[in-house]
């Protein structure tokens, strides 16, 4: 196994025997690999943070928020290094929280919803899907999503629910509608430390070698990228296969969603982000 050194190492050591007892391999020991999908959303808006993120080793999905500064620039380079692609599409939130440009909000009609998603989705090149930035409102409105499940349905494109709300009907609408669709196990990075990472990831890890697949989102901040510059090669030692969200969609088409009871935490409800930095977008 790679060395990790002094605390990492520590905890990556405790974390496997904690796998290991839970008796979370016995996907793989059926002959199944276990996979997750790692996705890192919210790029576009900092360059810097972007490239060290897409310069991550691995399958890694990349989800740019439309519009932004440096997203078009991040997306192409993503796609240069065989990274896959997505929009990270900024939908309403009960909280009032800014959600920059390319937003799809209640009151937003059908022509209106379809013209800022097609537009949002043409502003990102190579774009294979997209998931929600935000969106506890208007994930819950079942008339809302069935047009942007119509959008992505018609441009051939899947959808990751990002499960920002326990109450969300985005990913049944997709369902309904013939949209490819996945849902996210953990967010990793509500807490910037790499306690809180580790434990999140350890959970994604868990999820993954108990049901055979597992989502994760984080986000561009330096804590995370360190984490997984020093996790992923470890991962891939255990025997778990980082695979791009489309690539899990299509090993799961036909299958029956297997649902992993979600607790959503209080950083959850807050839209996937405990982070103050977001409420400065505009
Ligand atoms: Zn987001």
């Amino acid at each position: 196994m790679r060395k990790l050194k002094g605390r990492s190492f520590r905890l990556f050591t405790f974390g496997l025997c904690w796998l290991v007892a839970s008796g979370a391999f016995s996907a793989s020991e059926t002959g199944n690999q276990p996979v997750i999908v790692i996705v890192i959303d919210d790029l576009g808006d900092n360059r810097k943070k972007g490239i060290a993120a897409i310069d991550l080793d691995g399958a890694i999905t990349y989800a740019f928020l439309p519009h932004t500064p440096h997203s078009k620039e991040l997306a192409r380079i993503a796609h240069q290094k065989g990274k896959e692609v997505i929009l990270h599409a900024p939908m309403e939130n009960k909280s009032g929280l800014r959600l920059g440009p390319g937003a799809l909000e209640e009151h937003h009609d059908h022509q209106q919803l379809k013209n800022i998603l097609n537009t949002g989705l043409d502003s990102i090149p190579y774009v294979t899907g997209m998931n929600n930035h935000m969106g506890s409102l208007l994930t819950e409105d079942r008339e809302k999503m069935a047009e942007i499940m119509q959008v992505m349905r018609r441009r051939n494109l899947f959808f990751l629910d990002s499960v920002t709300t326990s109450n969300t009907v985005a990913w049944k609408v997709a369902r309904e509608v013939g949209v490819p669709y996945i849902l996210r196990d953990t967010f990793l990075d509500n807490e910037r430390n790499e306690e809180y990472i580790h434990q999140q990831f350890k959970q994604a890890l868990k999820v993954a070698m108990s049901r055979g697949y597992s989502v994760a989102i984080g986000h561009p901040y330096p804590e995370t990228v360190e984490y997984l510059k020093k996790a992923l090669p470890i991962v891939e030692e255990l025997g778990v296969k980082l695979i791009p969200a489309s690539e899990l969609i299509r090993r799961r088409s036909g299958k029956p969603l297997l649902l992993v009871e979600k607790k959503l935490n209080p950083c959850d409800q807050f839209e996937g982000h405990c982070e103050s930095e977001l409420t400065h977008r505009h």
